[in-house]
């Protein structure tokens, strides 16, 4: 049986074809398959469990659907949903896992991660990351007033658009050195992981990068079995 990853939808209300994209998929690809891995950038904002939209709630049934045919479900947050908390993860049937991650799929480990934290050329993003990622920030923001968090989440995706466009393709894409870095340190030959929309497969002496792609104008997902990964894009 496979295991299917996937990352970087966006899902939002603003994008309506992405979740029927979306639900397509959970009807049709993710049957008879042993796992799920969401790689980040599921949602295109998260402003707290406590602040469900439509697609949110279109999202949460699909997902409940999927983990009902016994399926495993794993969430890494991205660099845009990273508020996503237990309360919602429980209702979809997913389990949250922590970045980076690392999971054996027959017999070989590969390890996961969304793929933001090794944009290490980015120094301003990453200056907002260690914000954003801080716990104390984090309680903060969700003791807001819904209102409140949406006129943020407003303003900080217009100066991170602003700032993709300013920036060079080089600068928003991971730094080598940054992940050779984790190929070392968890001593891993595959990683896995999405954020910049990149979709391909890196092969390296014996090491493998694979970059997921995402949805904006087509269905990207990798698959994994017996005969190894595929990257799909349709
Ligand atoms: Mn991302």
């Amino acid at each position: 049986m496979s295991t299917l990853f996937i990352s970087d939808l966006h899902l939002c209300d603003q994008q309506p074809h992405i979740t029927r994209s979306f639900l397509s998929f959970c009807e049709h690809k993710a049957r008879d398959i042993r796992a799920l891995f969401i790689l980040g950038d599921f949602f295109e904002y998260w402003l707290g469990d406590d602040a469900l939209d439509r697609t949110a709630n279109m999202a949460q049934q699909a997902l409940s659907n999927i983990n009902q045919r016994g399926i495993d479900l794993y969430f890494m947050a991205g660099n845009r949903d990273f508020l996503l908390g237990k309360q919602f993860a429980t209702a979809c049937g997913m389990q949250i896992i922590e970045e980076p991650h690392k999971i054996e799929l027959n017999g070989e480990t590969a390890l996961l991660v969304h793929g933001d934290a090794q944009c290490t050329d980015d120094e301003p993003y990453q200056h907002v990351r260690t914000m954003l990622r801080n716990p104390e920030w984090q309680r903060q923001f969700l003791q807001m007033p819904i209102a409140q968090r949406i006129e943020f989440a407003q303003q900080a995706r217009m100066q991170s658009k602003q700032h993709t466009q300013n920036s060079h393709a080089e600068i928003m894409d991971v730094n080598p050195q940054a992940i050779d870095n984790l190929f070392s340190q968890y001593q891993v030959k595959t990683i896995i992981h999405g954020h910049t929309h990149r979709p391909a497969i890196h092969c390296e002496d014996d090491k493998k990068r694979i970059v997921l792609g995402d949805w904006h104008y087509q269905t990207s997902y990798l698959s994994h079995d017996a005969s190894g990964f595929h990257l799909i894009c349709q």
